[in-house]
């Protein structure tokens, strides 16, 4: 309240005494809006920030019932790729963070030591933001709950390329029931962002022979993102 009043004198001081939007009487109604003392002013949260916070209050479908954590996403604005998986796994939905178990430590070599960028520059996220139960595919209605989310972060984060983590991904945003082998090897698009289609990390672990085609779909992103040739 003190500092309204602090804005409004300096405002009064500043536009004059004659300024037809600040009369007396104006300001004294504008008191009158102000939340009585002791209710702070509330800053809205813009952008992801505000995303994060609808996110976390999210019980949209029954997988916001069975979660521990739901797990946003995490990474900066405008960078060269946005990985996205199908959704959060066990130790996700403990730390609240996206791919931290076994299948993001691939992940997180696969952009250090293949394209050779640190992973705190890419955006990674998931389809789904709440875990579920036992790993399971996410169910259609689930995933329709949730896209909203995932438009929103897309628009707002503005990745060079988007880079679709297995078949749930790919088939999320391609709008499509194809396999993921006719997917995969074709550089598609998503509202205008060139868009790749690759392994999800944790089908690379249970067959390390398709590292090789994976490698060759991250070569396929580096160069839409204009990224020199990585490291292999
Ligand atoms: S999965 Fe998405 S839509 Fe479902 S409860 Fe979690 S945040 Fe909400």
């Amino acid at each position: 309240m003190e500092t309204l009043e602090r804005f409004m004198e300096e405002w009064a001081r500043v536009l004059g005494k004659g300024c037809p939007l600040l009369s007396k009487e104006s300001l004294e109604d504008l008191k009158a809006l102000a939340p009585p003392p002791g209710i702070p002013f509330r800053e809205e949260p813009v952008g992801l920030e505000a995303i994060y916070e609808e996110i976390r209050a999210c019980r949209a479908c029954r997988l916001g019932q069975v979660r521990r954590k739901p797990v946003p996403g995490e990474g900066p604005l405008e960078p060269p790729f946005m990985f996205i998986g199908e959704g959060p796994e066990a130790m996700e939905d403990q730390q609240g963070k996206p791919f931290v178990g076994p299948a993001g430590e691939l992940l997180t070599a696969m952009i250090e030591k293949g394209i050779g960028i640190p992973r705190s520059r890419v955006y990674i996220t998931n389809v789904v933001k709440c875990r579920p139960p036992g790993n399971r595919d996410p169910e259609a209605d689930e995933v329709e709950a949730c896209w909203g989310f995932l438009v929103r972060q897309i628009q707002i984060v503005r990745p060079r390329v988007l880079i679709c983590l297995g078949r749930v991904a790919a088939s999320a945003l391609l709008r499509t029931r194809l396999p993921l082998n006719v997917l995969r090897g074709k550089p598609r698009r998503f509202q205008g962002i060139p868009l790749v289609v690759t392994w999800h990390p944790s089908y690379l672990l249970r067959n390390p022979a398709a590292k090789r085609g994976a490698w060759e779909d991250l070569k396929k992103a580096m160069a839409l993102a204009g990224l020199p040739p990585g490291k292999g």
